[in-house]
């Protein structure tokens, strides 16, 4: 018998739909500084989202340290000593962060008493969601706000469909394949240049399969971020404000977009994978200089745009073609993990829709998005004001819009005294405690701090006109 028609009623404050990062950090924050109850609506079977599906060897690009949600840590915060990170902070892997979420649900969210979370259920709208498992419909009365934690529907390779057509002949798979081979390959074609394609290189390289047998399809070239910039500790801060200050120096002496950019190379903000291709595409991935060397080991890159067919024995791309046979593994690399889904206000009367609200940093924003919730009057323009939605980068020039913005809101918050004590104790913000710390004592630190200072009110300026003229 099924209870497919049964319906259940259910009132909270908050309705979150998805149990992915972002409503996780959301929640979280929302447990820490309101008394307000929650349910927690996923058709996943538990939390994490998207890494519930990724593929065995992912892990975070950024340090652990500043990901996951404010009030629990994730990771060690120690340096790798080994692999192609090392000297770094260490990444979370897939598994670590699946339990890492797990925990905080059966650890923190449900003890509370304030969270009731329904895993297997698609929401539908309106309210009203359905179990996958047992057909039965809940109904909620939510008494303060919806909260659309799925609005940026990421993209993976496990679940999305490839732009193009697969001959049945051809051995084709998404990356999670690579761990499951039975026979050797002759020759491992991997496509797409972004993050997932540049995983799945470096760990055929790091198990030692030969360079020369990879064949690498970039449809577009990245600028890449140096993730040794991103390293939130008194050690590496220098590194940190640096990258800052250059960004503003470049910024202040760029006379156009192509011009910045250069100088952001120049000044080590920027990297790239080849020096004599221009890059197109900005998606925020970082990478070690250690893994940009071992990347340009692979000479065998194909830079004739998009694979639109692969037949038994040639793929066919935008530009040109280039053989293949059926002892070729073709790795599906091509999902676009960033959405292009169109941003709309984060407040409305009853609803929120997480959005970034800092470039790259999606948990971050999420706990934002709930501090100010929490703690702004309840009016969607007073808190909006807070909270303008960043774009998801897919352009280069992207960037110009993304910083525009993340400036913009970051300049707005530290005008704010409860705000920036927030931010100097929120583990997801990262760096904001650090740069409080940079004393007169610590010269060098100081110096940098002193560029910024100067190079601030110009950069922004010609940042905005940049923007306008895009
Ligand atoms: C490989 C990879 C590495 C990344 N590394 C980083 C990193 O280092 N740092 C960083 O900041 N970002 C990183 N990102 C970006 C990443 O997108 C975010 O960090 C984050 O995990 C996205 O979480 P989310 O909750 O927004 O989305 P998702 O993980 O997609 O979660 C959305 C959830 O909503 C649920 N859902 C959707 N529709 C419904 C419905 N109708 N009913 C019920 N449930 C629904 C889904 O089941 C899912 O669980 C990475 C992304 C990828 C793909």
């Amino acid at each position: 018998m099924t209870n497919k028609n049964q319906e259940s009623h259910l009132t909270a404050d908050y309705l979150i739909i998805g149990a992915g990062a972002s409503g996780m950090a959301f929640a979280d924050t929302l447990l820490t500084e309101t008394d307000a109850s929650m349910i927690i609506v996923d058709k996943f079977h538990r939390p994490g989202g998207h890494w519930n599906h990724a593929y065995p060897f992912v892990t975070l690009h950024q340090p652990s340290s500043f990901y996951g949600v404010s009030s629990t840590e994730l990771g060690d915060d120690k340096i790798d000593e080994s692999g192609f990170n090392r000297g770094l902070m260490n990444l979370a892997t897939g598994t670590s962060i699946n339990a890492y979420y797990e925990q905080i649900m059966s650890r923190r969210f449900l003890p509370s008493g304030r969270v009731q979370y329904f895993p297997l259920c698609e929401y539908q709208g309106n309210g009203q969601f359905q179990s996958i498992l047992t057909g039965k419909t809940f109904e909620v009365t939510v008494n303060k706000k919806t909260v659309d934690a799925t609005h940026l529907k990421t993209k993976i390779p496990a679940t999305h469909t490839p732009n193009f057509k697969v001959s049945s002949e051809v051995v084709f798979m998404p990356i999670n394949g690579l761990t499951h081979l039975k026979n050797t390959p002759g020759r491992y074609v991997i496509i797409g240049g972004g993050k997932t394609g540049i995983d799945a290189c470096l760990w055929l390289l790091e198990h030692q399969v030969d360079p020369d047998n990879i064949t690498w399809i970039i449809s577009r070239d990245a600028w890449f971020t140096d993730r040794q910039n991103t390293q939130p500790t008194p050690e590496h801060l220098i590194y940190f404000l640096n990258d800052y200050a250059c960004q503003l120096e470049a910024l202040e002496k760029a006379d156009s977009i192509p011009d910045l950019f250069l100088r952001f190379e120049k000044a080590g903000v920027f990297l790239r994978l080849d020096k004599n291709v221009m890059p197109r595409m900005y998606h925020g991935a970082t990478v070690s200089q250690i893994e940009l060397e071992q990347l340009r080991r692979i000479k065998n890159t194909v830079r004739l745009g998009r694979v639109q067919q692969i037949e038994k024995d040639r793929i066919k791309l935008e530009k040109g073609e280039i053989p293949t046979n059926s002892h070729v593994v073709h790795v599906d690399c091509s999902a676009n993990a960033l959405s292009h889904a169109e941003m709309k206000p984060i407040f409305a009367k009853d609803t929120i829709t997480i959005q970034s609200v800092r470039a790259g940093q999606l948990v971050f924003s999420a706990s934002f998005i709930a501090h100010i919730e929490a703690t702004v009057a309840d009016d969607p323009s007073l808190k909006n004001d807070f909270c303008k939605e960043i774009p998801m980068p897919d352009k280069d020039t992207d960037w110009v819009k993304v910083y525009a913005t993340s400036f913009r809101n970051q300049h707005k918050w530290s005008k704010n005294k409860e705000i920036s004590k927030w931010l100097y104790n929120n583990r997801l913000d990262g760096f904001s405690h650090l740069v409080a710390n940079v004393g007169p004592y610590d010269t060098k630190s100081g110096e940098i701090l002193a560029r910024i200072s100067k190079s601030k009110k110009p950069a922004m300026e010609k940042l905005n006109s940049f923007a306008a003229e895009l």
